[in-house]
């Protein structure tokens, strides 16, 4: 296995569970990529109708699963409520929420469930199903219950022997395996023998100093977001995301940009996120900042992850590319990579993510 972040572990844990011996080789230990940098959130209400959708429900089972399993993730299971600014909005994700084929949801006047959010908002959704973890600890739980062995190093190339991957060359030598998984994610697509389109997408998180009692009780975003997650742009979109989390901060979310790999700070979108945040809830505008940080999402170009084996080498197979849903998908991911790996039914049809779709 490739990666110890949320995917590399899920996998790691799912393989053990079906008997297979796993070593894990991250070059920065678990949760040193993107898992460490995400919110958690695990969400169907983002999600339109279609393959991601059905992977995301079976997930959403998975990880209530995996939290009487081995918990001690800090999973909440609080719904999603997304809120619209005007009764065009309101219309359009009723209508969205419609066409969820197998996701709960009801409208709703968003003040009843969150009373310090701002008035005059047209409405609202909740969607029951959503769900939180902590993804550095869900990460760290999921690994050392897998009893996988964690081997600190880079991956240098996968070995090759004809047309199958054999195993890797790493900092520390060569490892051999009858298969490989590729869980690198945003730097899945580096290795030169398996080329992927996966790229950074950028995105920052304000954490606020904890608060007693949180005054945001689910995970709260606008209906903008659904739109950004799905668009294809370079340049920088942003959408009022936000939760609280078990120790009583606020996180506050969403900016999108493709600028590289590049997660320097830039403050202009942080005051952007603020004030949006503030729009929403103006009991923050009080709050202190206590940090903020960038994390690179693994976007791939048709916003679907990149699961299943390589299409020209055998032994190799590729779990990446989950943008901004790689916490959310993650068991699924798992469940996916195993029955391909150890044989055993595909939780969805596996054929919109083939990474030979790219070729
Ligand atoms: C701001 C932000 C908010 C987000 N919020 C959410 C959310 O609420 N819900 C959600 O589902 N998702 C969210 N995401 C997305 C989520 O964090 C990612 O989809 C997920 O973490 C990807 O996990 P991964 O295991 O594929 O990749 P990573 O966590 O990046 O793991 C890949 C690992 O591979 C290792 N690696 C890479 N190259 C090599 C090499 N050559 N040799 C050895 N090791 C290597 C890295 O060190 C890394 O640890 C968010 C992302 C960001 C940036």
């Amino acid at each position: 296995m490739v990666g110890a972040g949320i995917v590399g572990a899920s996998c790691a844990y799912a393989l053990t569970r079906a008997g297979v011996r796993v070593t894990v080789v991250d070059r920065g230990g678990v949760a040193s990529g993107t898992t460490g940098a995400g919110e958690g959130n695990v969400l169907v209400s983002d999600k339109e109708p279609g393959p991601e959708l059905e992977l995301a429900l079976r997930s959403n089972t998975l990880w209530r699963e995996l939290d009487a399993e081995c918990g001690g993730f800090e999973w909440e299971a609080k719904g999603g409520l997304v809120v619209a600014e005007t009764p065009e909005v309101l219309d359009a994700l009723t209508a969205f929420a419609a066409s969820q084929q197998g996701v709960e949801s009801a409208v709703v006047d968003p003040r009843d469930l969150e009373p310090h959010l701002a008035e005059g908002l047209a409405g609202g959704v909740h969607y029951p199903q959503d769900a939180q973890v902590q993804p550095m600890l869900a990460a760290a739980r999921l690994l050392r219950a897998s009893g996988a062995r964690l081997v600190q190093t880079a991956v240098e190339r996968f070995l090759v022997s004809g047309d199958r991957v054999t195993g890797v060359r790493t900092g520390q030598g060569d490892l051999y395996a009858d298969a490989v998984v590729n869980a690198a994610g945003t730097w899945a697509g580096s290795f030169a023998q398996a080329p992927l389109p996966i790229r950074p997408r950028k995105g920052f998180i304000l954490v606020t100093q904890p608060f007693a009692v949180p005054p945001v009780r689910h995970k709260v975003y606008t209906a903008a977001y659904v739109t950004n997650v799905a668009s294809d742009a370079e340049g920088l979109e942003t959408s009022g995301v936000i939760e609280s989390t078990q120790a009583g901060t606020v996180l506050i979310g969403a900016s999108r940009q493709r600028v590289g790999y590049d997660t320097a700070i830039d403050y202009t979108v942080l005051a952007k996120l603020a004030r949006q945040a503030v729009g929403l809830f103006p009991v923050l505008a009080d709050a202190q900042v206590m940090r903020a940080y960038a994390g690179l999402r693994p976007y791939s170009p048709d916003h679907l992850p990149v699961i299943g084996p390589d299409h020209r080498l055998g032994g190799l197979f590729h779990a990446c590319g989950h943008e901004g849903a790689g916490i959310g998908l993650a068991p699924a991911t798992a469940e996916m990579i195993t029955a391909q790996v150890a044989g055993g039914t595909p939780p969805v049809d596996p054929a919109p993510f083939a990474p030979g779709r790219f070729a």
